[in-house]
């Protein structure tokens, strides 16, 4: 279950987080998500083109994107209060019934329709857990299998099955806790919130590097 809205009690700062995500880079190329970073790693990442270019073959989660409507991190209450609360994803604002985008290729982990996250999938990527909330559709059980429905978006995802990098895997909605239509994206890696803003900009920065 998607631990969203949940106050955590420490972050990562974004150095570390520079860090993880390096260390992430070399373990895909060495085909081992779950090796630990390295400063040699992060050596790697900062100096060589083929370690950054990897993240050029991640998918951005969205179609239609419009803005970004809420960062990462502790925020006031956009629902009133005076209580801080911790933001586990980035909201990225698209216009109802926007096709959501699987980040990179992994497994599907779970469906769910009953949280403050709303219609919602997370898929694992070796060490990485991307999340999906507020998207349009439903769970169903048949056969003892849950499956994510949206029949009008054609989308059919089933708990287990694996998924390519940018599959459709669902369309923007408003179920769950939200006062308009938008994705939230939460990532975590080795059970630890990550800024989604951080990997974006790595993604750029190796998509500009793939294009020269
Ligand atoms: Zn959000």
């Amino acid at each position: 279950m998607p631990q969203f809205g949940l106050r955590q009690r420490t972050l990562v700062r974004v150095s570390s987080i520079l860090f993880f995500v390096a260390g992430l880079s070399t373990a895909l190329v060495l085909g081992d998500a779950s090796q630990l970073p390295t400063a040699q790693a992060q050596a790697a990442y900062t100096s060589s083109a083929s370690s950054t270019s990897i993240w050029g073959s991640a998918s951005f989660p969205v179609e239609n994107f419009q803005t970004y409507t809420s960062p990462f991190g502790y925020r006031s209450s956009p629902y009133g209060g005076s209580s801080e609360e911790f933001h586990s994803g980035l909201d990225m604002a698209a216009p109802q019934g926007s096709y959501i985008r699987n980040w990179w290729t992994g497994q599907v982990v779970e469906v769910s329709d009953d949280s403050n996250c709303g219609t919602s999938v997370v898929v694992q990527s070796g060490g990485w857990e991307h999340i999906y909330c507020h998207m349009m559709g439903h769970v169903e059980v048949a056969g003892g299998q849950r499956y994510l429905v949206d029949r009008e978006g054609g989308i059919q995802i089933q708990e287990g099955q694996g998924l390519p990098t940018g599959a459709r895997i669902g369309r923007v909605g408003m179920t769950g806790r939200t006062t308009g239509p938008h994705l939230h994206w939460g990532l975590r890696y080795n059970s630890e919130w990550i800024d989604p803003a951080v990997v974006l900009r790595a993604m750029y920065s190796a998509q500009q590097v793939s294009q020269r």
